[in-house]
């Protein structure tokens, strides 16, 4: 680590000495090609200590908090591991075939995205709420990890891919309960998309998508959706409002892992301003809020995570 510690190898670096590191322009913008995570560095977390120390936070994550866990934006919400073009919600509901292309590939995706594990960011955030520390998360995230990782208050601001809902009455059914109908459904699918398509959940053949059969709603027969926030679609206002709830009863607001480029998120940066809590951002990269924060530190949410709260909850 000493090296690292050094600047010596990491070129693009901050020095060790830039401790309030807004600037960042020599990081990387985040985008899904390149988040992957970089050579370990371990940043100051002085700045985001002095301001959120003694304050009860509300936290607002973004993929950057599960990157470290092996998940790529997922929000798309193809369960592609490479979804350049996501589905706009529009194109999902009026298109059939968007319907089906997506299905088919989800299938396929889907083993490999619900094993995904929390990591040390992620259960950082869940012994603060442990700790009294913070009141819950608010996230973009749909992967549920928060959960996994022992955090109780978390609100979901794009909904979870384990769960679906019918476009026409409503039901919910469990995604690992579709999973089975659409394999029996498509038997010798996911075999042939391994051997077609080694990449896994990467493109898949056309031919393999015009084959795939797409079932239905188990009430009524009616179209199927992956209980997630599309492109094109907008938070449902009880979601939204139990989000800006816990941000009224927090004193702080901590941004983790995103780059706030979506309004649902920056969202509450602007309403913590507006109600007069301070804002704090832990990211990899610029973001849209930096101008709001008053502190700003960038930096990967599974390397600082742990020493920030291991920093808030010392000495009672
Ligand atoms: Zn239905």
């Amino acid at each position: 680590m000493s090296r690292a510690m050094t600047g010596a190898s990491v070129s693009s670096a901050p020095p060790a000495s830039s401790s309030a590191s807004r600037r960042c322009s020599s990081w990387p913008t985040p985008t899904r090609s390149n988040i992957e995570p970089v050579e370990p560095t371990t940043v100051d977390l002085a700045p985001l200590l002095d301001l959120l120390r003694g304050r009860r936070l509300a936290v607002l994550t973004g993929a950057g908090c599960s990157t470290e866990s092996g998940i790529p934006d997922y929000r798309g919400p193809e369960t592609a591991r490479r979804a350049r073009n996501p589905v706009q919600f529009k194109a999902f509901v009026g298109d059939p075939e968007a319907r089906r292309r997506y299905w088919a590939r989800s299938v396929v995706g889907w083993p490999r995205f619900r094993e995904a594990r929390p990591n040390d960011g992620h259960a950082a955030l869940a012994a603060l709420e442990r700790a009294g520390r913070a009141l819950g998360v608010i996230t973009q995230n749909v992967d549920r990890l928060h959960h996994a990782a022992g955090s109780r208050r978390v609100v979901e601001l794009h909904g979870a891919l384990h769960e679906v809902r019918c476009l026409a009455c409503g039901a919910r059914e469990a995604r690992d309960d579709l999973q089975a109908r659409l394999l029996a459904a498509n038997p010798g699918h996911d075999a042939r998309a391994a051997e077609l398509a080694p990449d896994g959940d990467a493109e898949l053949p056309q031919a393999l998508i015009d084959a795939f059969r797409v079932v239905g709603c188990l009430t009524c027969g009616g179209d199927l959706k992956p209980d997630v926030v599309f492109f094109g679609e907008v938070v449902p206002r009880a979601v939204r409002e139990a989000g800006q709830a816990l941000l009224r009863e927090a004193e702080a607001l901590l941004v983790v892992g995103s780059s706030l480029t979506v309004f649902s998120g920056y969202r509450f940066v602007r309403e913590a301003r507006e109600v007069g809590r301070p804002v704090a951002i832990l990211n990899l990269g610029p973001t849209r809020g930096d101008g709001d924060a008053q502190v700003k530190v960038d930096g990967r949410a599974g390397e600082a995570l742990p020493r920030l709260v291991e920093g808030l909850t010392a000495g009672g």
